[in-house]
């Protein structure tokens, strides 16, 4: 048993509650007892965390994560380019052993952080699994799954990692199915995504109107706006992540709402790539459930 104490325990329950020097008693992977002052229940074997001066909170979820390699790298660049002239040619000649490094080092940041579940659409999800069962962490993993000539993933890639390593670690590793973004996808593609989850019976993570060149190119190959695509392709629903969705109109909204759909707000990222500010108030005024992620950098 493992007894927390003195902490400022943020409990989070319907009345959020919150108890200064309070403790939090836990068994394996159970919590018994959440109150204030001193838990009276420990035996000889108990382990103390003395929180004093601490939060002693539930675990963040980051609904929008990227294992990252050279962080730093092309930082001045603009979405588009970034990824033309830095992220594409690394996660291209991503191998076995830097992917789990990769992954090992970005989980155990966001561990540190606070982070005790992580949304990670990234490549070679078995390695990342490996990495995920190291360090401790829940990860739901999707692949970077993009066109042929991308020379990303595909839709088998997925399917084969969801048979590899969806369940692992008693449920703590999910795989779903991931689409890169419009500007990499056809609405074929986003149909056949669709139809994989549900033959899977898991849920899809894709980025959605993060950048006005993202809006710009959907309507110039596709007639109409990213979230307008992704709806008649069937992507979206209760069990679909859209990450970031900056530039959403009041149309694309509706349908967010109609579906369902989840939305990761990326706040940092979209300032740092100079995407523009996010129409939150709007989403949560619709009652679509929006939580936080910090994506790659
Ligand atoms: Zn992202």
């Amino acid at each position: 048993m493992i007894v927390i104490k003195n902490g400022t325990v943020v409990t989070m329950d319907d009345d959020r509650t919150v108890y200064f020097g309070g403790h939090v008693a836990i068994d394996q992977d159970r919590i018994l007892a959440v109150g204030p002052g001193e838990y009276t229940g420990e035996d000889a074997g108990t382990e103390v965390v003395d929180a004093a001066g601490m939060v002693v909170m539930p675990g963040l979820i980051d609904l929008h994560f990227h294992t990252a390699i050279g962080k730093g790298y092309s930082d001045h660049l603009p979405l588009w380019e970034y990824l033309d002239a830095c992220w594409y040619p690394l996660v291209r000649n991503l191998d076995a052993e830097t992917a789990y490094w990769a992954a090992a080092a970005s989980y155990l940041e966001s561990v540190k952080s606070g982070v005790t579940t992580v949304n990670d659409m990234y490549r070679r999800l078995p390695d990342l699994a490996r990495a995920a069962v190291d360090i401790g962490i829940r990860a739901v993993l999707s692949n970077d799954v993009a066109l042929e000539e991308h020379n990303l993933d595909t839709l088998q890639d997925n399917k084969d990692a969801y048979d590899a390593v969806h369940g692992l670690a008693d449920g703590r590793i999910q795989v779903r199915v991931g689409i890169e973004w419009l500007p990499l996808a056809s609405p074929a593609l986003l149909a056949e995504a669709r139809a994989l989850a549900d033959e899977l019976g898991t849920g899809i993570h894709v980025h959605l109107n993060e950048s006005l060149t993202e809006v710009e190119d959907s309507k110039r190959r596709f007639g109409r706006r990213p979230t307008e695509v992704a709806y008649d392709a069937g992507l979206l629903g209760p069990d679909c992540v859209a990450a970031h969705c900056v530039w959403l109109s009041d149309t694309e909204i509706a349908l967010m709402r109609e579906t369902g759909t989840h939305i990761s707000h990326n706040p940092s990222s979209n300032a740092k790539l100079g995407n523009g500010i996010a129409r939150l108030p709007e989403m949560l005024a619709a009652g679509i459930n929006v939580g936080l992620g910090h994506d790659a950098a």
